[in-house]
């Protein structure tokens, strides 16, 4: 039997759904302190005519590890949006979760990044696999799209295949935003992503449209994906990889979404999420360059890259200040195996290019605000030293009411920096 995609369009009931703005960027507010400054960037843009909305986001482990609960990133957004007045909308993102972490963040949250990496690669009901290849004929072949220069060939078992690899994930997608709706007594009136980023290798275009087949199967009204690109995106320094070729798939992939709204009927606003780790300057412009091309939405995740600007500030703040930057680097030093372990497959340190407490202890201020800034041009700049205090905020959470009182102390110096990095370091670069 043939879906007739028209029947399909009719699955999405978009009345009542959470549109998803054009333009989302997602920013993490680890300890619950800088969503001011965060949104102060937000602000500055739009008089800059960038109309973006922000987007707080807080994975399920950056909440363990620092012992938090979603309703407080809510909170200190709430507050900052009341003070500051900002009358765009906001978006609370329950980032990476999954059916077993979901429920305390379906309260707070209005974004929802379904996880399902760990269903990738999981063995679907073979009857299903059958159904779906028997179901979508319009996907064996050659399949001329929009803005891809040569047909996509797909056979029948490439279908298959992608099908294996990712059919279940879509079923597991499904269960996760139902318990959602359900949680939320019916209603969807949230944004749905699927993130596909954590897994071993990139999907291609052939892949994407497959499963993008699948989910407008499931009838998951999805409104943004962030599938692994090629490359490495390393936590808190700059894409590793061949821009050439990101940039190449970036495009293709833009004009797959577009593909799959019109034949399957997926919600208008669906776009492509880039999960960046932070600070992924180099692909800023082939993404500049693709959506103001083809007038495509964005949505764009840099958490990690705040609370860095927490501790420059700390460090810039000279006095007590830089001497918490210092303790923080030599307890995260001390303890760099366990803190380096949950993001392994993300981070990228030369060990031996670490410098040794002593001499971290003997840093002026703005030696120790040159080694953390991401500044390429600056030869005193550490990747190494950066990706190490990226993950290593851990260390700041133990330290509790010291590490939170520093941070008012210097809050002016802080938020300057939090702010100043997200509106030139990010906002303009992309948007601009
Ligand atoms: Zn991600």
């Amino acid at each position: 039997m043939t879906i007739d995609p028209l029947y399909l369009v009719q699955l999405f009931d978009t009345q009542l759904m959470k549109t998803c703005p054009k333009f989302t960027f997602g920013v993490g507010d680890r300890f619950a302190h800088g969503a001011h400054a965060q949104l102060q960037a937000f602000i500055a843009a739009k008089e800059l005519g960038i109309d973006i909305c922000p987007t707080w986001n807080k994975s399920n482990r950056e909440h363990e590890i620092i012992g938090s609960e979603p309703q407080s990133t809510r909170d200190a957004a709430d507050k900052a949006v009341a003070d500051l007045t900002w009358e765009g909308e906001y978006l609370l993102d329950a980032d990476h979760i999954n059916l077993t972490t979901v429920d305390r963040f379906v309260a707070p949250c209005n974004f929802f990044t379904l996880d399902v990496a760990d269903d990738i690669g999981a063995a679907a009901d073979a009857a299903d696999i059958e159904a779906f290849i028997e179901n979508h004929p319009e996907l064996i072949g050659s399949i001329s799209i929009e803005g891809i220069e040569k047909p996509l060939e797909i056979s029948r078992d490439l279908v298959k295949q992608t099908a294996n690899q990712f059919l279940k994930a879509t079923q597991k997608a499904k269960a996760i935003y139902d318990h959602i709706v359900s949680a939320k007594g019916g209603i969807d009136d949230f944004v749905t992503e699927i993130s596909m980023d954590e897994t071993d290798k990139p999907q291609v275009p052939a892949e994407m449209l497959i499963i993008l087949a699948a989910i407008a199967d499931q009838g998951i009204p999805i409104q943004t994906i962030a599938p692994k690109f090629t490359g490495r995106f390393n936590k808190g320094v700059d894409y590793v990889g061949d821009v050439a070729q990101f940039e190449q798939e970036f495009n293709d992939d833009l004009s797959v979404l577009a593909h799959a709204i019109k034949t399957y009927g997926l919600p208008e606003t669906l776009k492509l999420s880039v999960h960046s780790g932070s600070d992924k300057f180099s692909i800023y412009e082939p993404i500049k360059k693709a959506i103001t091309r083809t007038g495509a939405g964005l949505h764009i995740k840099t958490a990690g890259t705040n609370w860095l600007e927490e501790v420059i500030g700390l460090a810039t703040a000279g006095g007590d200040g830089l001497e918490l930057a210092k303790e923080i680097y030599a307890k995260a030093l001390e303890k760099k195996e366990a803190l380096c372990e949950p993001y392994a497959t993300v981070i990228d340190i030369d060990h031996s290019k670490l410098p040794p407490i002593e001499e971290v202890n003997a840093w002026s201020s703005e030696q120790y605000v040159s080694a953390l800034t991401h500044d390429q041009s600056n030869p005193a700049y550490n990747p190494n030293v950066r990706q190490l205090l990226h993950v290593g905020f851990k260390i700041a959470a133990q330290m509790g009411d010291r590490y939170l009182d520093a941070l008012k102390t210097n809050e002016e110096i802080i938020s300057q920096c939090v702010t100043n990095n997200l509106l030139e370091r990010h906002m303009k670069p992309l948007f601009a």
